[in-house]
């Protein structure tokens, strides 16, 4: 991609004067977060890490992008009601992988109960990477679909405000103005209030399901806020909080400390460590209770990265969306390639090929929230130690995608300023609802652009590797 600033990227006076007036701008804004010193305190805060400069994104592939974002609302619904799917897809991961398999429990507990929840509010991010192809091309290709604790559309809703500023510092007023305006917060809290109502109890409250360390609250409050502002009450509580003041009524409704739950938004959940036996018993509690859970456990496993390998087969989309050829076709044509590990010939192939190529692929296990998947030398080396062994079937294979590196500057607190080789992702928000089998809101809620230097393989924001960023469209 066409570096867009290359007159300014290497003017050092330019670039300091700049960045100083970017970092108080994103105070200013509310581009914020907790000090890893004090999480849990809003007494000492600091800004998010951003880049100084906004990336360009080929507009081609920022519009289909958004284009493709219902459809993929529809797919994650049609998956997290499909049980036979869900149960044959993760069938060989759930032998190997136990966060996985406590997971599929409580699905199939649930399930065998009957649900009480009728109301569902799905929530994700579709995750893209531009990779380039030899003729110099840029093509769309989907990383991951995340389908719970999606995060940055409260901050990113304010990014695109420093970034303006920013330009016209630097003496680029035209580009400036032709930054687009951007708001997840307000798409998602519109998705979480036309829960909320159709739920149906002007009394219940929204619960945030948060984690015990509370960095990132300033991306949560925007959405918060906006719901406030709407008069539905937010609570903010822990698993913890679940399993000491939890309990369900005679028709499962959902009372924490007293209070009734209609939306239950979880921020927390997603990874093992977080949970001790009393907190999958309060998970359980919630995923049996009538409250809406935003996911609920089915839409978790819906965005396992099994799931996303699964759904990449010849003939897996036509049997789960019947009669959208044309979401079909759109979704497929942001597909990275995706192999299964799982125990025969096609894994043994595979495995083989990655072995001996390291640097084609990514090795994935069934993990969220950045740092766990595996590249080059290291992905060589587990794959050999496991790969005549079940262990194989708890990861996937997929493409290394290849995006075209421009040159920016990742403004950090504490960090010294300087010149990085970057690369973005692309996210697109979604929101849907949907009461009984009537889809009743699906669309796009926004994007949120993160970049990161080159020297890092992998790893997102709230992982430190990646910063907030603005697309350019070019
Ligand atoms: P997580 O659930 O941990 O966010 P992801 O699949 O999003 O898992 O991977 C984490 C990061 O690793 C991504 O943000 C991206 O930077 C990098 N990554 C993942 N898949 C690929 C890929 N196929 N090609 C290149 N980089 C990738
Ligand atoms: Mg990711």
């Amino acid at each position: 991609m066409a570096a867009a600033w290359q007159d300014v990227v290497r003017d050092a006076a330019a670039v300091r004067e700049a960045a100083a007036v970017a970092v108080d701008a994103a105070l200013l804004a509310g581009v914020l977060m907790r000090t890893g010193e004090q999480p849990n305190a809003s007494d000492v805060v600091n800004y998010a890490p951003f880049t100084l400069l906004p990336s360009a994104v080929p507009r081609a592939l920022f519009e289909q992008a958004y284009a493709v974002q219902q459809d993929f609302n529809l797919l994650v619904d049609a998956v997290s009601q499909n049980k036979e799917f869900l149960e044959q897809t993760l069938a060989s991961t759930i032998k190997v992988d136990d966060f996985t398999a406590r997971l599929f429990r409580i699905y199939m507990q649930v399930l065998e109960e009957g649900l009480a929840q009728t109301v569902f509010l799905g929530i994700n991010r579709s995750d893209y990477m531009f990779d380039c192809g030899l003729d110099g091309t840029a093509a769309l290709r989907q990383i991951e679909i995340n389908t719970i604790a999606a995060s940055f559309g409260g901050l990113t809703s304010r990014t695109a405000d420093v970034h303006r500023l920013v330009l016209n510092v630097l003496g680029k007023s035209e580009e400036a103005s032709r930054l687009l305006p951007n708001n997840p917060a307000k798409g998602l809290a519109l998705g979480i209030a036309k829960a909320w109502e159709l739920y149906g109890s002007q009394r219940a409250v929204v619960m945030f399901l948060v984690e015990e360390i509370q960095r990132n609250i300033f991306d949560q409050r925007c959405v918060e806020n906006e719901l406030w502002n709407r008069n539905i009450r937010v609570v903010r509580k822990r698993f913890r909080d679940v399993f000491e003041q939890g309990s369900l009524d005679a028709s499962r409704r959902l009372y924490v400390d007293g209070q009734e739950v209609a939306v239950v938004y979880y921020r927390e959940g997603y990874v093992p460590q977080i949970y001790d036996e009393q907190n999958w018993e309060a998970r359980l509690l919630l995923e049996r209770s009538r409250a809406v859970k935003c996911p609920d456990i089915a839409t978790q496993l819906a965005g396992t990265k099994k799931v996303q390998q699964e759904l990449s087969r010849p003939g897996t989309l036509e049997k789960l969306l019947p009669g959208h050829p044309e979401a079909i076709a759109r979704i497929r044509a942001t597909f990275a390639g995706l192999y299964s590990l799982d125990e025969g010939e096609e894994g043994d192939r595979i495995a083989a090929t990655a072995i001996a190529d390291p640097d084609r692929f990514v090795l994935k296990p069934q993990r969220e929230g950045g740092g766990n998947n595996l590249y080059g030398e290291e992905l060589r080396e587990v794959l050999e130690k496991i790969k005549d062994s079940p262990e194989r079937t708890s990861y996937i294979l997929m493409d290394k995608i290849k995006p075209q590196p421009a040159l920016n500057y990742l403004l950090r607190a504490h960090s010294p300023l300087q010149v990085s080789e970057c690369i973005s992702e692309l996210g697109i928000f979604g929101v849907y609802v949907r009461q009984g089998r009537e889809l009743v809101l699906n669309q796009p809620a926004g994007h949120l652009l993160r970049t990161k230097a080159t020297e890092h393989a992998d790893g997102g924001v709230a992982a430190g590797v990646a910063v907030l960023d603005t697309p350019y469209l070019l």
